[in-house]
Formats: structure tokens, C-alpha cells, sequence
């Protein structure tokens, strides 16, 4: 049977057989084992490589499956070459085959054999906490000769597809003399050992962990590729849904030796009440737009992390599922909740090939942010705080006590939190808004990379080069929209500050330094008869006030060439307090620069991710509505709990809606229908049909002045609809 060609993977949706690897090895069971996951409809299978349990220490070495002197052989294994049996039945069916490779996790048996490979504090001591407790090793030991070893020998078996999990840094590390000895050839000097990043050369020792994961994979790659086998590799560069310097993980960094982009995207790390719901959309844009011509597979957990064995409801997963397909993936892991999708995505193999984002709005989360911002501001206190969202996420990871706790570190992840806080705030308002859009790395704030989006959002985007600065200068001054927020292009892309806005001609105001904050209770007055503040503030309990809460920060700024839109009102000693006089520090400034330019000088984004007011909600909208050069490509009416996105495909425009109406909170048992969503699409012409794709239904619609409208009746959890030229 003819199996998938491994290069149509960047093209559709495919299935894999997640970690379930044939356990039984009689031939009769593993026909039995992949003719089943043929018929279920999957392309791609796991299989086994080696057994053993070195990350808890039981085994001190993994045991191949096949014949070979470089690693122990199993017992079974004796006699019979278990991988290449399996690899052969697998392609027999018409499978893809998969094997997992753990490069990351190793117990003590491992790591009294191999002490020199270990990752290094600065102490000297090894990193021993790993999950609590477990030794990482260092790619820049002769570690990476064994993986290559490893992986060269499961090449010639005959796998497709290998996946290393792992490597990666750990927090705090790698000081072994592998490292120094690198970095001084690299650097010229030693690497720092204190976390200070007021310190350039801690900032090289940031990308230096980034560069070592990269060598290593394009190493793993030359590897492959001398000996002329056509197996694809790729490793787990993170979900990126929080900065990710700690464990140089990054899909950006590591591209060039990567065949697929895999992240995953697990459904808590952190208490469930603090993990967004579209989170898992959130990984599937970041990693479709930074993929470029590669494959990307995401990577779901069944399990209530930290809880391994213990599982999140079916609706939970059935969320992740439909989220990943909503947002555009290639590979998604069969799990026992994917029957339905898997079923899906076959009957629609063709409409779902090769889709193009129709969003006209492009959100950034900058990596680069995330790596070197810094600020020397603390966190209010808890009174003033409703969402602690994220904090956990970071503790979840790191178990050890890996960092002195000193104020440089403090000030670090207050700012970390704060960013992250700024770009969900406005993540959220556009799922709220109904608005279709991608989530952008620094690598597209390029000419090439805007060019096709009528609007872009800059949530603190502290860190970016010139290009990136000139890229955005042009896109604005050719009648592009913008909307920024806070300290965005105060530094350049390695963290180096500048003096003023790198972007300061743009954004029409001036840099004074300093920051005014933490406003605990503090206000911003409206100034009214703009189209961006219009209806704003609804909540203000003195209406002729016109006051609104403001931020927790607010940046010190003067407005040169703008329409102040709110202006700052003079921090109040205490809660209960009277009138403060206003500030010369303006909250919102709108400008025409070439297209529209809206900045708000404050954390407007973590504040409405914070505290969720919805003057800031209709703000934000009315910013999008006002700065924009197009209307969306579509537009829905139904609750505001609703994700939509857009598509040009093979067969014909295709829109997905994904139902974010769960019931009292994470995590849930389902989601709660919505009765109709009545749906407005551009299109070129009158369509021929439109149709359910979850049903295969046509649905009614009528076509007018270039948009077909028409009405989802009953939305479950999600559904696809196709537009038919
Ligand atoms: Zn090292």
C-alpha cells in the first residue's frame, strides 16, 4: 500500500499514533496493531526504538530493538530486529513510521556513567532536579555523539520520522567546561555567572544556549544527510506561550535544524483557572506563521499536568483538538478523543490542504521581548491584582532553586509576566471581537511579512531591530493601521536600550524616562469626540467625570504629533481619596501616519487581561475599527465567547468557528451550544454551495455586493464551513 509522501506533511492535516507503540512484538500483533490504525484513518504511526526506563533510573542504559554494538540489545530483541519488523509491517499498510528518541531526561544510573555529560550549575554541581528530580545532559559534551550514534542507527532501520524530545537548557545552566570553552571561542570572554541583564554579555549567554540546541540539531541533520537517508528529524521547541530564554527553546532559533516544527501545547501547567481556553490556538498561529515551508505538528497532552497518570475530561481534549484544526495545523497526535476529528479532517482532506490565513489583523508575540526585556518597576500589591494568570506556569517548570533571589531577577520576571499579561489582554479582546487574526514572532516584521495585513498590533514589543523599525515605518506610512502599546521599540533586538522610541516618529510622542506606577486605584480622563473613545468610559459611576481606571503602569510620554485621547490623572495616596489633578502624561494618542496610529503609553493590554473592563474592550475595538486600512474578511454575530478564523483553500473558502461557552470552570465536562451564528464572508462571487462540514449539509445563504451570508444553526463545540466557489 502506497504510503503519504512525507513532503505533502506541510500541506494538510494528518494523524499520528500519538505515544502508543505496539508493546506486543509477535508479527501477528503488530498486523493486527497498524492494519487498525489504517483503517481508523492514520498516516502515521509510533513505533518502538528501544525500552528501558533511564530517566527513573531502573535502567542505566536505553536497549535497542535492533541488532547493534553501540547500544545493549533487548532480549526480545535477540535474534529478531524488532524496529525494522515493525518499520516494514507499518509501511506494509501504507504508514508513515515514528519513533520517540528521549534526549533530555536521565536518573542517577545514567548520570553516574556519564558525569561528564551532565548540564553544570554554576557552582559546578549538576542539575539533578530535573521534574522534580533527574540529570540533563549538555549538547555541547560528547553527549551529542551518542545521540547521533543513536539517532543514525534508528535511521537505518528504515524510520520516516524521529523525534527527539529534547534537548534542551536548564534554568540556570550550563557551566561545564564544554560551554566556557566554547562561548570564550565564541564571545572572547567567560561567561558570566551571575543573571544580570543590565549585562550585555549575559544577554550573548541567553543566545549562546540558543545557538548550542542549534548546532546540535543541524549537527543531527548533516548526519542524516551524508549518509543519504531521507529520514526527517525535529525536536520539542515549546509551546511559546510564555518567554522561553530559560530553556532555549525556541522554533524561531531552532528552524534551520528542524525537518518539522513540533510544539506542544499541554492543557495546564499552572492551575487551570489561569490557562487561557484558546490557548492551544494560540500555539497553532505562533507556529503557522513561523513554520514557513515546514510542517507543523502540534503536541497535545491527555494528562491534568503535573498529574501524569491522571487524565483531563474528553471535552478538555475535544477542545485542544478543534482548536489546532481551527487554527491551521498539520499534524495533530491521535488520542482517544480524536475519532470524529480524524473523520473530519479525511472527508475534507482536500478543502483542508494548503490553506491560506485570510485575517487582515496581525498580532505580534515577540520572542525577542520576551529574551531581553527589562524594567526596573515592582508589581503592585495583591489588592490591586485580580488575575495572577502565568505565575505558576514558570514554578510548574522550575523545580530546583535555581536562581538567587535577587532584585535584577525580580524586576526580569515581573516584566516577563507583564508582557505576557499585555499581548493575552489583547489576544483575548480580538477572540472577544470576533476578529480573525494571526500571532506573528519577530521574524515577520519584515516588508514581506506585513504586507498582506491591513492592521498590526504591537503589545509591548519592547525588542526590535532597525529592519523591523523601518519594516513598520513603511507598512504605517503606506496606509497600514497600528496599534501599540507600553515600552514597544525601546530596545533593539539583542536588548540594548535606546534612547527614545525606535518607532518614536511613527507613534508621534517622545520619550521622557521612567515609568509612573504601580497605580493601584488610579485614573484616566477621557477626552472625548474621537471615534476610538467613542461610548467610552460606560462604567464611570460619575458620568460628567469621564473618568476611567487606568493602567497599572503608565509610561512617561509627551504626545508631538498626535490627538491626546486620555490623559493620566495624578497617583492618589489611597483608595478612598478625592479628585487627583491630571498629569502631563498622556494615556491614549491617536495620529494619521500614512495609515492610522493608536498607542496606548500604558499596560492597556495586561490590564484588560488583569482586571477585564470592558471600556477597555470597546476601546480596543474602536482602535482596530479607526487604525485599520480593510474590514475583516468576515464577520459573525453570536456570543462573544466564539473564536472565528478564515481560509483560502483548494476547494474553496472555508471559515471555522470554535465555541468557548464552557460551563462554571476549568476543567470542564462540555461546552455549552450556541443557538445560531449568523456569518458574513467576503467573497470574489457568488457561491455555487455552501456547506456544514462537521454535517456535510449544504446551508442557505444569500449573496450581495460581494458577501454571502448565512446562519450556523445549533454550534456544538466547533464547526467548519466550506465555501464553494
Ligand atoms: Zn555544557
Amino acid at each position: 500500500m502506497e504510503r503519504p509522501k512525507i513532503e505533502e506533511l506541510a500541506k494538510g492535516i494528518f494523524w499520528i499514533g500519538g505515544r502508543e507503540r505496539p508493546r506486543d512484538m509477535s508479527r501477528e500483533a503488530l498486523e493486527e496493531t497498524f492494519r487498525k490504525a489504517k483503517e481508523k484513518g492514520l498516516d502515521i504511526v509510533g513505533v518502538s526504538a528501544f525500552r528501558g526506563r533511564v530517566s527513573t533510573g531502573e535502567d542505566a542504559e536505553e536497549r535497542a530493538l535492533f541488532p547493534t554494538e553501540h547500544f545493549p540489545v533487548d532480549d526480545e530483541a535477540r535474534g529478531r530486529n524488532l524496529l525494522k519488523e515493525q518499520v516494514e509491517i507499518a509501511h506494509g499498510h501504507g504508514l508513515l513510521v515514528l519513533t520517540y528518541l528521549n534526549a533530555h531526561h536521565y536518573g542517577d544510573r545514567f548520570y553516574e556513567r556519564h558525569r561528564e555529560w551532565a548540564q553544570v550549575f554554576p557552582d559546578g554541581r549538576p542539575m539533578d532536579k530535573l521534574y522534580g528530580r533527574g540529570y540533563t545532559m549538555c549538547v555541547n559534551t560528547s553527549y551529542r555523539d551518542r545521540m547521533f550514534r543513536m539517532i543514525r542507527e534508528v535511521a537505518r532501520q528504515g524510520v520516516d520520522l524521529i523525534f527527539l524530545d529534547g534537548p534542551a537548557y536548564y534554568p540556570g545552566c550550563c557551566y561545564c567546561s564544554y560551554c566556557r570553552g566554547k562561548f570564550r571561542e565564541r564571545y572572547g570572554e567567560e561567561i558570566p555567572m551571575k543573571e544580570d541583564w543590565r549585562d550585555p554579555l549575559w544577554r550573548k549567554f541567553v543566545r549562546f544556549r540558543y545557538e548550542s540546541i542549534r548546532d546540535f540539531l543541524v549537527d543531527a541533520h548533516r548526519v542524516l544527510k551524508e549518509e543519504g537517508f531521507k529520514t526527517w528529524i525535529y525536536s520539542n521547541t515549546s509551546g511559546q506561550t510564555w518567554p522561553v530564554w530559560s530553556f532555549a527553546l525556541s522554533p524561531e532559533d531552532l528552524w534551520e535544524g528542524e525537518d518539522i516544527i513540533g510544539m506542544e501545547s499541554y492543557q495546564y501547567y499552572a492551575r487551570p483557572e489561569d490557562v487561557p481556553v484558546w490557548l492551544y490556538g494560540w500555539t497553532t498561529k505562533f507556529g503557522r506563521s513561523v513554520k514557513k515551508d515546514k510542517p507543523f505538528f502540534l503536541f497535545l497532552s491527555g494528562a491534568h499536568e503535573n498529574w501524569t497518570k491522571y487524565s483531563v475530561p474528553d471535552a478538555e481534549m475535544r477542545m485542544a483538538i478543534a482548536q489546532g484544526i481551527a487554527n491551521g495545523v498539520n499534524i495533530l497526535e491521535d488520542r482517544p478523543q480524536a475519532g470524529e476529528f480524524i473523520d473530519f479532517t479525511r472527508r475534507w482532506r482536500n478543502a483542508l490542504k494548503d490553506l491560506e490565513s485570510l485575517a487582515n489583523v496581525a498580532l505580534v508575540w515577540s520572542k525577542r521581548t520576551g529574551d531581553y526585556a527589562y524594567e526596573e518597576v515592582v508589581r503592585g500589591p495583591l489588592e490591586a491584582q485580580a488575575g495572577q494568570a502565568g505565575e505558576e506556569v514558570e514554578e510548574a517548570f522550575q523545580t530546583g532553586d535555581y536562581f538567587e533571589a535577587s532584585q535584577v531577577q525580580r524586576f526580569k520576571r515581573e516584566g516577563e509576566r507583564r508582557f505576557v499579561e499585555e499581548v493575552r489582554g489583547f489576544y483575548e479582546a480580538l477572540i472577544r471581537l470576533h476578529v480573525p487574526f494571526d500571532l506573528l514572532g519577530d521574524s515577520s516584521l519584515t516588508p514581506e511579512g506585513l504586507s498582506r495585513y491591513d492592521l498590526l498590533i504591537l503589545p509591548d514589543v519592547e525588542c526590535m531591530g532597525e529592519g523591523a523599525v523601518e519594516a513598520i515605518r513603511d507598512f504605517v506610512g503606506d496606509g497600514g493601521g497600528l496599534v501599540a502599546s507600553y515600552r514597544t521599540s525601546l530596545r533593539d533586538e539583542f536588548g540594548d536600550e535606546r534612547k527614545d522610541f525606535g518607532l518614536k516618529d511613527v507613534l508621534g510622542v517622545g520619550y521622557l524616562g521612567g515609568t509612573l506606577g504601580p497605580l493601584r486605584w488610579d485614573y484616566m480622563r477621557v477626552k472625548g469626540g474621537h471615534p476610538v473613545v467613542e461610548g467610552v468610559p460606560e462604567f464611570c459611576r460619575f458620568p460628567g467625570d469621564d473618568l476611567l481606571a487606568c493602567p497599572e503602569y503608565c509610561l512617561k510620554v509627551e504626545a508631538r504629533d498626535g490627538e491626546v485621547l486620555g490623559v493620566q490623572l495624578e497617583p492618589q495616596p489611597a483608595r478612598y481619596w478625592g479628585e487627583t489633578p491630571e498629569t502631563s502624561y498622556p494615556t491614549i494618542v491617536a495620529r494619521r501616519y500614512g495609515g492610522g496610529v493608536v498607542y496606548f503609553p500604558g499596560n492597556f493590554g495586561a490590564q484588560y487581561w488583569a482586571q477585564g473592563f470592558l471600556d477597555y474592550l470597546r476601546t480596543i475595538g474602536n482602535a482596530l475599527r479607526w487604525a485599520s486600512r480593510g474590514e475583516p474578511p468576515v464577520a459573525v454575530e453570536g456570543p462573544e465567547a466564539l473564536e472565528v478564523t478564515a481560509y483560502r483553500g483548494r476547494e474553496g473558502l472555508v471559515v471555522f468557528l470554535v465555541n468557548y461557552q464552557y460551563s462554571v470552570r476549568r476543567p470542564f465536562r462540555e461546552v455549552v451550544s450556541i443557538g445560531e451564528v449568523k456569518v458574513s464572508l467576503k467573497v470574489p462571487h457568488r457561491p455555487d454551495r455552501v456547506v456544514r462540514m462537521t454535517t456535510g449539509q449544504d446551508i442557505p445563504f444569500f449573496y450581495e455586493g460581494g458577501l454571502v451570508r448565512f446562519v450556523v444553526p445549533n454550534l456544538g463545540l466547533y464547526e467548519g464551513v466550506l465555501v464553494q466557489p
